[in-house]
């Protein structure tokens, strides 16, 4: 039984979850990149192996929508994203899974190497991919194929909210903590005091924040912001997370309600860089160190730009001394064997500059031609 519903035996009945992922994600020490920074206790949550085909901190999220999506009897669920997606992939991927189809609906973003590999994979597991100049584009064509889908089948598909930040999908979250907790009681890491995770649609870090509240641990969220501040700022994270928690409370009576004032963030804002999904020097630094030191490979949107406010910070002796948890969000599950010859000209043709394209600069394919 996952942690949360062993924890809260009320809530198992009336929050359909469907298992997809192999949990709970190990916990490593990173003794060659603590020595490199200068930090004693570092660790890893390795939700980069949360998945067995594609891991990353989405199948936490999905198991609960999709189990949402069982509940409705839908046929369907339809995303959004930026054309790399993780999302978008795990969303195709972990919906195959469950007997679903699904349709992403796409925006422009910075071309990467992750970019043309997610888009291949997308398509190769069957999803329905649309692309979409701008975000009037994505409502009015979303509009149309909730349109067609409802008139072709009878049914709507259902709508996941970008990142799978919904209630239903930050609840994972709220469960991870419980399983950092079950992690902690069992030796496996002392309780960590900070914790480091990348801010986008802010479900993981809503959910993280909550669970580790109600949970009763001592460890603060750093969330480090990838996104345009717009769409991540203290307010709207505290809003989430208050929401997620009515629901709880809501579900079962015995969860707690917790104060949350929102001036608690503490959200980091200088490791964005200037666009979401354009790298950056510290970040790309901090992926190539993770890497040449652990053997773990991150990447430059999300997981680079957090590891480098870690590094940062430590390195301005914040939390040398204490026991830093860095929460490893993306995949590592390497899916090259299963699009090998894939044909790009077969996606829709608003996807093809990515393949015709220069990779960005600071790419680690850049001028490479991969
Ligand atoms: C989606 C994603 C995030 C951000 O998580 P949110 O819950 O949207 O804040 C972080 N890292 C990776 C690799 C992601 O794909």
């Amino acid at each position: 039984m996952i942690p949360l519903f062993k924890n809260y035996p009320g809530l198992k009945a009336r929050l359909p979850h469907v298992p997809l992922g192999n949990f709970p994600t190990p916990v490593q020490k990173l003794e060659r990149l603590g020595e490199k920074i200068g930090a004693g206790q570092l660790y890893i949550k390795r939700d980069d192996l949360s998945g067995e085909i594609y891991g990353g901190n989405k199948v936490r999220k999905l198991e609960f929508l999709l189990g949402q999506a069982r509940e409705k009897r839908a046929a369907e669920v339809l995303t959004f994203g930026f054309a790399g997606s993780n999302h978008a992939l795990a969303s195709a991927i972990y919906a195959k899974e469950t007997g679903l189809r699904s349709i992403s609906m796409l925006l422009p973003q910075p071309n990467a190497g992750y970019v043309r590999r997610n888009l291949l994979m997308g398509f190769q597991t069957g999803a329905e991919l649309h692309y979409h100049r701008n975000y009037f584009a994505v409502i009015r064509g979303t509009l149309l194929v909730l349109a067609k889908h409802r008139f072709r089948s009878g049914r709507f598909p259902m709508v996941i909210a970008p990142g799978g930040s919904s209630t239903r999908g930050i609840i994972g979250f709220v469960n991870a903590a419980f399983e950092l907790r079950e992690q902690v009681k069992a030796g496996q890491l002392p309780e960590p005091d900070r914790i480091y995770v990348a801010l986008g649609t802010m479900g993981t870090a809503a959910g993280l924040i909550l669970g580790l509240q109600v949970a009763g641990l001592k460890s603060r969220v750093i969330p480090v912001r990838v996104v345009d501040r717009k769409y991540a700022d203290a307010g709207n994270l505290a809003r989430l997370l208050r929401r997620v928690n009515a629901f709880l409370s809501g579900l079962d009576h015995s969860f707690p309600r917790v104060e949350y004032p929102e001036t608690d963030a503490g959200i980091r804002h200088d490791y964005f860089g200037d666009d979401y999904a354009l790298f950056t020097p510290a970040g790309m630094e901090a992926v190539a160190l993770m890497e040449e030191r652990e053997g773990i490979r991150l990447e430059g949107t999300y997981t680079g730009k957090a590891l480098a406010c870690l590094i940062e910070e430590t390195g301005r002796n914040r939390g040398r001394d204490q026991v830093i948890l860095f929460w490893n969000t993306y995949n590592s599950r390497d899916f090259t064997p299963l699009i090998r010859g894939a044909d790009y000209h077969r996606l829709p043709r608003g996807f093809h500059r990515y393949f015709e394209d220069e990779v960005q600069p600071l790419d680690p394919g850049y001028k490479k031609g991969i």
